[in-house]
């Protein structure tokens, strides 16, 4: 695979341009062509340059290869990268705008036993620029323009464990949010973490005030372990702490996803000892029933049992709500991506 531009921060393509011998304001077009989602071949450069460029970097990282439309709107995306790995994301329209899952890796490999990202392991990880590239490819297609975004929210909630790329992923963020690019605000911005608490501590000094959301589901560290590996690797209370020192050094509230599972963790037993673990803390909990995994035997609970649990949560104070699946007819739901292989 040829290098990635879009992973390059404007200061790096300063350099990149002046090394071509090429002039100053080069690189801000440049910048601005990344933005737009277009091609190296398509950049308002000289001719000279873009053959340097096409040389040594690839002309389409994040391809759209198939679109699947949802009955409620979402738009599930298959994105193809350079190396013929595919990726899957999503788009979903809301009133306020529209919200980009995006995915971090090619697979995952966190094991957690009710999601399809992890069946086949982690592949590889992408980089800043691949992470990027889904949305400026979608931002394009939906007509949106660096400084009229057609994608208004970005959620790290696809397919890899983003705190498991961590230097990738702090790159795109820092991309993303850079005013020569898309410039998008953090506040506008969500990542999911299964609970990697080194980084989660390291990722409060990184300056960058998004959205923190940990996949909690669960309410003990035993319990969670039945479903989530990753629990016996960290503990609930020291996620707990890790999201209260982000909350000191960010000022932003973190968010807890809990996926309410037939026979697991529906129960009203587990609302309370939820309640009682989240009392007083600056946080809020986003409910949603499990998706059907085909591979996978774990069914999410009706909707009764998780409107009683959102209602125990409610009375004792929590600010919490339940989220309505979106595109679960086309695969496209919370824990229903894919890396699919081109074999
Ligand atoms: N690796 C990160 C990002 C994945 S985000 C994380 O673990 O947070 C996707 C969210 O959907 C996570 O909260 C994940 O636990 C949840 N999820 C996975 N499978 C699901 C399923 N089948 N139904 C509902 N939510 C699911």
């Amino acid at each position: 695979m040829k290098q990635i531009l879009q992973d390059l921060s404007l200061a790096e393509i300063r350099a990149l341009v002046g090394a071509a011998g090429e002039k100053p304001f080069r690189a801000v077009q440049l910048a601005e062509g990344i933005a737009q989602g277009k091609k190296i071949s398509e950049m308002p450069v000289s001719a000279a340059l873009r053959s340097h460029l096409l040389a040594e970097y690839e002309d389409e990282p994040v391809r759209v290869r198939e679109t699947f439309v949802s009955a409620d709107g979402t738009k599930k995306f298959l994105f193809e990268l350079a190396d013929g790995n595919l990726i899957e994301g999503v788009l979903m329209r809301y009133k306020y705008g529209n919200t980009q899952c995006v995915s971090t890796q090619v697979g995952c490999r966190m094991g957690c036993k009710f999601c399809a990202s992890t069946l086949g392991g982690r592949l590889r990880d992408l980089t800043a620029g691949e992470i990027l590239g889904q949305i400026l490819v979608i931002n394009r297609l939906e007509g949106g323009r660096a400084g009229d975004r057609a994608v208004t929210n970005v959620v790290l909630m696809g397919s890899g464990e983003p705190f498991d790329n961590y230097d990738n992923v702090v790159r795109f963020l820092r991309n993303l949010t850079s005013p020569d690019g898309l410039g998008m605000s953090a506040r506008n911005i969500s990542l999911s973490t299964c609970g990697l608490v080194p980084e989660m501590r390291k990722f409060a000094g990184e300056g960058i005030p998004l959205n923190l959301t940990v996949s909690l589901h669960a309410v003990t560290d035993e319990e969670r372990a039945r479903t989530m590996p990753i629990a016996n690797r960290y503990k609930i209370a020291d996620i707990l702490q890790a999201c209260a020192e982000y909350f000191e050094r960010t000022g932003r509230r973190y968010i807890f996803e809990y996926s309410l599972i037939e026979g697991e963790n529906a129960d009203e037993a587990h609302a309370r000892a939820l309640a009682a673990l989240l009392k007083g803390k600056p946080c809020h909990v986003n409910l949603i029933r499990l998706n059907e995994v085909k591979e996978r035997s774990l069914k999410g609970t009706d909707e009764k049992t998780a409107y009683r649990f959102l209602g125990v949560l409610e009375r004792e104070g929590i600010s919490a709500t339940l989220r309505r699946s979106m595109g679960s007819d086309i695969g496209g739901a919370c824990g229903q991506l894919r890396a699919k292989f081109l074999s």
